[in-house]
């Protein structure tokens, strides 16, 4: 399988390339992103094949479909991963929370987040691709909470890479502040930086268009990739578990194999959307995937209207940070797969130049084929938080902002899974005043939590308030260079 570019090529790299390319150095021509040129078929032939498959014999059977250009011994150490999650023999398990509804946990991994299904085989490729190559990365992630820790936990220890993540002082919950702070390993680098996600952005913008920086890193002999969702090969990996849960539908007889289900996805970078446009075009019986935002409700516009416009909105702090987003990289591959490389690159240039774009009318009604939306500020997700705990469900905040699109979007009453993105200690003082008890620090929250509703607190998030804090820097914007320099 080869990939090529969402803006077209600009004449100065390879109009192919593998997907090991692809990965290591995930930025196409003209800023565009690499996308496969097809998709293996997931019919109703391979979906039979793996109606009792676990799901890493899913997985590899998938990866071997996908056609990459990675050894299969590779692909099978990098599935093991998958061992660390809660339960070994069932990763991602599937959990009734009303007759026709289904949540899919998948936040089962080390960090709680849905970011350990993608980077952790991720991360064990990517850090073995340079191995073999005998060549050296930096992977640097500006976050706001989950891809921060999830990066550190691939990347820490593995040879041939070094991981740099910058995150919003005073922006995260404690726990996953901790996660950054406490992780241990020479590979890696954690500051904080005074201001918000945005500002964290930017100075890691502003950082790789430094030329001394750049220079820096060359004389070192270090390349540079990237651990968010423009690189593919995360995506890769979050198209399978769309797959995984459709199939435990049909395990549990809610669906007979063929029959067409509703998907909602919480939705920010639209990265987790995107897997399950693409098993949808695969074969996939999907309805439709309905797209849950908060109050950054720019891709319901999008979805409900064909405009995307920056002009008229500012960043709005939720009690969901993961997807407080109003730039979504992946729906530039939607757009490609639909539209084209010259459409696609004509309203992202639009995007940046003025600030806005707008489908046509045939292009609106081609992705509301595929796609729905809705949103809800924090009042409702409390709310639905409250309502699921009375009936023994804990849910996060992003997973809360799902159950408004399971009860307004479905012109038909399908079986419906929502996809838990986060488990609910990494949000736990949202947690307790949604159910009725405000209290200032995620302990207290965590405790209260776990005593009044008679549920775990697992060991990784427990213990991490006596682990010894090994990264204290925390620096204006300005002094991220000298600090990266000190790393390198
Ligand atoms: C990253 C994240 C999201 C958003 O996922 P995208 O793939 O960027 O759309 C939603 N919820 C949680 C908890 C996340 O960590």
């Amino acid at each position: 399988m080869q990939f090529i570019e969402t803006r077209g090529n600009d004449g100065n790299r390879a109009e192919k390339i593998d997907f090991s390319d692809a990965i290591l150095s995930p930025s196409a021509s003209y800023g565009g992103l690499y996308v496969p040129e097809s998709l293996p078929a997931m019919d109703s032939i391979f979906l039979r094949k793996h109606l009792d498959s676990h799901y890493k014999e899913l997985a590899a059977d998938f990866l071997q479909a996908f056609e990459i250009d990675i050894d299969s011994a590779i692909i099978t150490e990098a599935l093991d991963r998958y061992d660390t999650f809660d339960d070994p023999s069932d990763p991602v398990p599937l959990v009734q929370i009303e007759e026709d509804c289904f949540v899919s946990e998948l936040y089962h991994g080390k960090t709680r987040a849905f970011k350990d299904m993608a980077l952790q085989p991720f991360g064990y490729i990517l850090s073995t691709l340079a191995q073999k190559r005998g060549e050296n990365y930096l992977i640097m992630a500006a976050t706001s909470g989950d891809t921060g820790p999830a990066t550190l936990e691939t990347f820490k220890n593995q040879p041939n890479v070094k991981v740099a993540c910058i995150y919003p002082s005073g922006g995260t919950s404690d726990v996953q502040r901790l996660q950054m702070v406490t992780e241990d390993a020479e590979n890696i680098k954690v500051i904080g930086i005074k201001g918000n996600f945005d500002d964290a952005q930017s100075s890691l913008k502003e950082l790789l268009s430094s030329q001394e920086f750049r220079d820096e890193l060359t004389r070192r002999n270090i390349k540079l990739s990237a651990a968010n969702s423009v690189n593919f090969g995360r995506i890769i990996f979050q198209i399978i578990y769309h797959i995984h849960s459709y199939l435990e539908l049909v395990r549990k007889k809610i669906i007979a194999l063929g029959d067409p289900i509703y998907m909602v996805v919480p939705s920010g970078n639209f990265g987790n959307a995107l897997g399950a446009y693409y098993a949808k075009k695969a074969g996939l019986p999907i309805k439709k995937i309905l797209i849950a935002s908060n109050i950054n409700n720019i891709l319901t516009d999008w979805i409900k209207t064909g405009i995307y416009d920056l002009t008229d909105r500012d960043l709005i702090q939720t009690e969901s940070p993961a997807m407080d987003i109003l730039k979504s990289s992946n729906i530039e591959r939607v757009m490609f797969d639909k539209f084209g490389g010259a459409r696609t690159k004509e309203l992202l240039e639009a995007l940046n130049e003025k600030g806005k774009f707008q489908l046509s009318p045939d292009e609106l009604k081609s992705l509301r084929e595929d796609f729905d939306a809705t949103f809800s500020d924090d009042a409702e997700g409390e709310a639905v938080i409250a309502e699921y705990a009375q009936k023994n469900y804990i849910m996060d905040p992003h997973t809360a902002t799902s159950l408004k699109a399971y009860h307004n979007l479905r012109n038909e009453k399908l079986p419906t899974i929502i996809y838990s993105t986060a488990e609910w200690t990494k949000f736990s003082t949202t947690v307790s005043r949604a159910l009725g008890h405000p209290v200032a620090s995620d302990l207290d929250a965590l405790k209260w939590v776990s005593k009044n509703k008679a549920i775990e607190v697992p060991d990784m998030i427990s213990t991490l308030f006596d682990k010894a804090i090994k990264h204290t820097v925390v620096v204006d914007q300005k002094s991220i260079k000298e600090e990266m320099l000190k790393f390198l």
